[in-house]
């Protein structure tokens, strides 16, 4: 008797204020994007045309926040997503991004 598969975990990222350079780093696994697919279902990110994030066990989150739509959406991330795992000095620090005002 076949034990039935795991259920995948549903991941959404997004990028704020960022260049989508960490989610090319994402991409950089190439062909272990497969094994990922098998573990994991995308929700939005940039690998689906997904517009709206649904309910989700992991939200990645690259770049920092610079605007009210930033804001928007990392909040909409925070009430969809279990864990949101922020990905990247901007999204970790500020990043490039950042300002300082004197
Ligand atoms: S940390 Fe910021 S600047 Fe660096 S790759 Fe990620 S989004 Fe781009």
């Amino acid at each position: 008797m076949n034990a039935a598969a795991p259920a995948k975990l549903k991941v959404a990222t997004t990028s704020l204020a960022g260049c989508f350079g960490c989610h090319m780093s994402l991409l950089d696994i190439d062909e272990r994007l497969f094994e990922l697919v098998e573990k994991v279902e995308f929700d939005r990110s940039p690998l689906t045309d997904i517009k709206e994030v649904g309910n989700c066990d992991v939200g990645i989150i690259e770049g920092g926040l610079c605007n009210a739509e930033n804001v928007e959406v990392l909040r909409d991330f925070r009430r969809r997503c279990k864990v949101l795992v922020a990905m990247g000095a901007c999204a970790i620090n500020g990043g490039c991004p950042r300002s300082e005002t004197t």
